[in-house]
């Protein structure tokens, strides 16, 4: 068994609801009390109306190209969240 050992307690904000998050960092690079799924960008308003959007016809899903990204951002989920899915 190896001992792991709590790092760090950040606080993280749910990217779903808002919620905030206690998140507990451990020394082995692992973590609890939330999900995390990576950064995700966050794009300029103003490009969205220069943007192009396209509709697949097979699937109706809408492509949009042209965006610009302003950030990153974490993104954090909270497990009744991350469950609810
Ligand atoms: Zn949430």
């Amino acid at each position: 068994m190896t001992t792991k050992t709590i790092k760090k307690r950040v606080r993280k904000i749910c990217s779903c609801c808002g919620k905030e998050i206690n998140v507990i960092l451990y020394s082995d690079k692992n973590y609890r009390g939330g999900h995390y799924f990576g950064k995700v960008p966050v794009y300029d308003e103003n490009s969205y109306k220069k943007a192009t959007v396209k509709v697949e016809k097979k699937t109706g899903w809408r492509i949009v190209s042209g965006l610009k990204i302003k950030e990153k951002i974490e993104y954090w989920e909270w497990p009744r969240c991350y469950r609810g899915k």
